[in-house]
Formats: structure tokens, sequence, C-alpha cells
């Protein structure tokens, strides 16, 4: 998720970016030019030695012809043909022997002018384009060789038709100049090998009209203004056609640092730019350029150009992937923060919740703690109420067990009197046994009584069974006689040891035998069965009666508090309930169901254990 920083870097970057593309484009567009005019220097550099090589072979080879027709101006043949011009045994010879001169030296032609300039002899004489008959005079090397100078001329020949480079020498009878020779060479020998060094070689003479060149198409094109005069001794000596003087159509400007021109030529075929330096050739009145395109020096430009901005290129996008790895990065940073913070509060919140539902969960601990210890307390309260109706049910019974041995005690003491007073201490004394054995008796009820009253103290833990049901038939013997009711019991020779409480179990045998009774107040012989067996891990305490059973009613409700099917004054409707929670106090179960043979059983299950070890020893 962007922030508002990584938004504001991100457009940093993009920024940063631009303006370096910026400061690249300037920079090449400043470096450009500069670079290109280097590499064009390296060109005119690389050029020079050609040029050098290509002036001193020019110059060699004119200089070999220079010395030629002085030479031949010796032979006397020559001067003695001017003698006699008309010598027809002469002519033939003299036109051979140029001839086999012009062959040996390996020049153009060789001829002999007479004074007026007419050609009298010519190594061409064989030819079509025969010298012979021809006159020169208007050319510069023979009036400068009649003056008695070396002449020399470059021209297009009139009659050959081919550019060439003349020198003549006057030929001398006696000390007159009768005549002059003149050697012609031809220069396309120099343009052939110049067309193979890959560069264009030009000769321009003093008026700047190109004489030779590689380039065919440039011969007689002028690289600049041909001076007034230069025009017109061209005219006079015929030494170009002057329709064929046309400037090319070039610009010239100076390559700034280096002694180079840049010539840029426009024309139909296009724009071509070339690097241009010149040599001069001083003797023979011409300037030796080399020109080489200058594309190279673009391309080379443009290459390391190229290349430069590819690494810097390559260096910002390097750095700009880094910087972008490093927002990402950022970016990341933070919504790990964010969502810590989020999960921080979330867990902040639960903790919270936690919290209140922990405070709540212990304050309903305490409360149920609270209520339970009040349920405990009104339970208590309910057994001992419930043992003390218990106790009301039996008070007529109680008073009936109490009054019989009064009554037996008030007897026995009378007749102890009797017998005292008639001297008969022996039979004073039986009686007097009698009355203690009763008080012992009303002692042992009246122990029993008070120990089933007595709110109750009694710890849970092992409890033997057969005490305990002796000690609440015991407590329920004055009821049972009053009813005159039969109870059988035949307790196991075994001691049977459970986890419960004496007294609470007491009471809950006492109800049941209570309950025995009611139901069979009208029965003429009440029978009451007491079983105490074991079953597996359990002990099953049974009372059965001989009564009416109980109805689907009291099937179903036995066990609520208050539910009772007895007159008021008569039942309260607790018995059952109280011994049910006794029972199931001690992980008991109480039962009630109806015997097929009639009447009711109430079955009292409870958990064997074994006795407490002082009595196990025993
Ligand atoms: P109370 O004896 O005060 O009525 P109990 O809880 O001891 O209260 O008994 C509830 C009811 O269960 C009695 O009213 C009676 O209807 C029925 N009941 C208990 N024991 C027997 C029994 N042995 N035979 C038939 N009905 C019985």
């Amino acid at each position: 998720m962007p922030t508002a920083a990584t938004r504001l870097a991100r457009k940093r970057l993009r920024l940063i970016l631009l303006g370096a593309l910026a400061v690249l484009c300037a920079v090449f567009a400043l470096a450009y030019p500069r670079l290109e005019r280097a590499f064009q220097i390296d060109i005119g550099d690389r050029d020079r030695a050609t040029l050098e090589l290509a002036t001193q072979v020019l110059r060699g080879g004119l200089a070999r012809t220079e010395a030629l027709p002085a030479l031949l101006a010796e032979r006397p043949l020559l001067s003695a043909l001017l003698r006699d011009p008309d010598n027809s045994g002469l002519l033939p010879f003299v036109n051979e022997q140029l001839r086999q001169s012009a062959l040996s030296l390996g020049v153009s032609d060789i001829y002999l002018m007479d004074p007026t300039g007419l050609t009298i002899a010519a190594s061409s004489y064989r030819t079509e384009r025969s010298f012979v008959g021809r006159n020169f005079a208007y050319r510069p090397y023979f009036t400068e060789a009649l003056a008695g100078g070396l002449g020399r001329f470059h021209a297009l020949g009139t009659t050959s038709n081919e550019r060439g480079y003349f020198f003549a020498a006057p030929v001398l009878d006696g000390t007159e100049i009768a005549g002059v020779v003149a050697v012609k060479i031809t220069l396309d020998a120099f343009e052939t090998t110049w067309a193979e060094s890959g560069a264009t070689i030009i000769v321009q003479d003093m008026s700047n009209v190109i004489f030779l060149s590689d380039r065919a198409d440039w011969h007689f094109r002028t690289l600049g203004p041909v001076p007034e005069i230069g025009l017109e001794a061209i005219a006079l000596t015929r030494q170009y056609p002057i329709a064929a003087l046309r400037p090319l159509p070039a610009r010239r400007d100076a390559l700034a640092g280096s002694p180079y021109e840049i010539v840029t030529i426009e024309d139909d075929a296009g724009r071509e730019t070339l690097i241009m330096q010149t040599g001069l050739i001083a003797a023979a009145g011409l300037r030796l350029s080399i020109l080489s395109p200058a594309y190279p020096a673009q391309v080379q430009a443009l290459n390391v150009l190229t290349i430069a901005g590819l690494v810097v290129l390559f260096v910002i996008l390097g750095a700009a992937v880094i910087w972008q790895r490093r927002i990402r990065l950022v970016e990341r940073l933070e919504a790990q923060r964010d969502e810590q913070a989020r999960l921080e509060a979330r867990v902040l919140d639960r903790t919270r919740d936690l919290d209140a539902a922990n405070a709540q969960l212990r304050q309903e601990i305490e409360d149920r703690v609270r209520a339970e210890a009040q349920l405990r307390k009104t339970q208590a309260e309910l057994v001992q109420a419930g043992k003390l109706a218990a106790l009301g049910q039996m008070s007529a019974a109680l008073s009936h067990e109490f009054n019989q041995p009064l009554a037996a005690v008030k007897a026995y003491a009378e007749n102890a009197a009797t017998f005292l007073d008639r001297d008969r201490a022996t039979e004073a004394r039986e009686n007097i046994v009698l009355i203690s054995a009763m008080a012992d008796r009303m002692a042992s009820i009246s122990k029993h009584l008070r120990n089933f009253a007595r709110r109750p103290q009694d710890k849970t833990g092992p409890v033997p069974m057969r005490p305990v049901i002796q000690d609440a038939i015991d407590l329920m013997r004055p009821r049972l006689e009053a009813a005159g009711a039969r109870l059988v019991y035949a307790p196991p020779e075994v001691e049977i040891w459970v986890t419960g409480g004496r007294v609470r179990l007491q009471q809950v045998i006492v109800n049941l035998i209570g309950n025995a009774l009611d139901a069979m107040d009208t029965a003429e012989q009440p029978e009451i069965t007491l079983s105490l067996t074991v079953a597996g891990t359990r002990c099953l305490l049974q009372v059965s009666d001989a009564g009416p059973g109980l109805s689907d009613d009291a099937l179903a409700q036995a066990f609520d508090p208050f539910f009772t099917t007895k007159p008021p004054g008569q039942g309260l409707g607790l018995g059952l309930s109280i011994s049910y929670n006794i029972v199931r106090d001690f992980n008991g179960r109480l039962r009630a169901a109806n015997r097929a043979q009639g009447g009711a059983v109430f079955t009292v299950e409870l958990d064997l254990t074994d006795p407490p070890a002082d009595i196990a020893a025993q």
C-alpha cells in the first residue's frame, strides 16, 4: 500500500529520471559537434600521408620529363631539318626517330616546330591525329621555349583531346634558335592510381580549375572563382574548353583547429561532405588536394555517443531500479508496520473483551459459589427440618415407648418396696435389676434420638452399612412395634463399607421405613423387608413394603420437594426429596419402583469402598 512518503519518492524518482535524460540529451547535443570535428581532424591526419605521396609521385613524374626536350634539342638531325625543312630525304628520318624516342621514353608525343610554331616533324606522323602541319604558336610552352627558356604547360590537347603536360626547349642552330622541340605526357595514369586510394584526389591550377581528378565528372570544373585574367589566358592559350568551366556546387569552410577544410557539395544527386587538404607543386603551378568523405567521422561520433549514452543510461537505469527497490522495500516495511499495528489493536480489543468476559465469569462463579453455599445451608436446614418432622411423626410412638417402661419401672419399684417390707430381699433385688434394665433401654432410645436430632457433623467417608441399618431399626422400633409391623432383615455376614455419612444414611433409612409404615397403616399384618447386597462396585439397600405402591403421579414426582399424598399435618413432602439429595451427595442413587407382587420398593445405591486402615488391620 503506497503511502504519501513513497508516492513522493516515486514522483521524485520520475522527475530525476526525466531530468537525467534531459541533461544527457543536452550533453550529447553539445558534445556531438566537437566529437565529430575531432574525428574529422583524425581523417584529415590520416589523409596527410596519402596527400604527400600523391604530390611526390606527380612531382617526380613531371620532373622526369622536364629535362627531356633539352636533351632531344641537342640532336643535330633536328637542327638540320629546321635548316632545310623541305628536305624530303631527312624528314621521314626525323619523324621516325621522334617516334622511336617517344616509344622508348614512354612519353605521349615528341614534336618539332619551326619558329612560326608550325609542326614539321612529330612522333605521331603516322597516325590519324598527326601533329605534323599543325601550328602551336598559341601555346605558352612554345613562346617560352622560343624565348630561350624551358617551356611548360598543361592543357587539353587540341589535336588529341587528351589532357597532357607539355615541356618544350629551343633547338639551336649554332647560337640561333631555329625551332622548338616539345614533349607531351599524358596524366591519366596518375588518376588511375589515385582511384585506388579510396579518397578523391584533385589537381587544380592557379585559376582554381580542376585539371586532374579520379572523378572524371569533375574535370575542368572549378572549386573557387576563376580570376578574370586567368579566364582570358585560358581562352588565348586554348588551355581548356571554356564551356566546360563550371563551378562545382560546393561550399568551403575551414575545419576549426586544423589546416583542413570542409567541402560540402550539394547537387541533384544529393549532399556530400568531404574533408579537404591541399599541397602545392610550385614548379608546375599546380595544387594537389585530397578529399575524404566526412561521414565516417559522423558515424564514429554517433557510435561513441551512443555507447557512452547507453553506458550512462544503463547506470541511471541501474540506479533507478535500486531506488525503486528501496521504495518498494520501504512500502513493504510500512505495510508490515501497519498490519502489525492493526493486529496489536485487534489483540488489545480481544484482550479487553476477554478481560471483560473473565470478570463476568468470575462474578458468575462467585454468585454460583454463594448460591451453592446458600443452597447447602438451606438443604442442611431442610434435612434438619425433615429429621424433626420424622421425630414429630414418631412422637406418639416415642411417648408410648417411654410410658411403657416408665409404667413397668413404677410397677417394679412398687413390687420391690413390697418385697423389702416383707424382708424378701432376693425378690426385691430382682425387681431393682429389672428397673435398671428398663432405665438402660430408655437411655438407649434417648441416645438414638439425640444422635438423630443433632445437626449433622458427620464427614463423608467409609461407613459400615450393618451398624447404620441396625441403628435406624433401633430408632424405628417403637413405631414398628406400635404398628404391629414385622421387619424382615437378614444382615450379611461380612461388613459392607460404602462412601457416605453415618447419620445422614441413617436418616435416609429411617425415612424409607417411616414411609413404608405410612403406606401400610391400614394393613392388618404390615411387613417391611430390608435387603443389603453387593452388585459389582455398588452396594444395594432395598426397602420394600406390602402397601399399595406408588401412583403414577407419585412415581413421577416422589422425589420433588413438597410432593405428598398425605393429609395435612401428616406429611410435608420433604422426606424423599431430602433423602434423594443425601444419596446423590455420596455419588449414589435413590430409585423408586413398584413390586410385581404389590407394594413399593426403594433402592439406595452407593459406591463400595475399603474400610479405614485401622479397622481393616483388625
Ligand atoms: P411425606 O411422607 O411427607 O408425604 P415423602 O417425600 O416421604 O413425604 O413422600 C412423598 C410421597 O411419596 C408420599 O406422600 C407418598 O405418596 C409417596 N410414598 C412414599 N413412600 C411410599 C411407599 N412406601 N408406598 C407408597 N407411597 C409412598
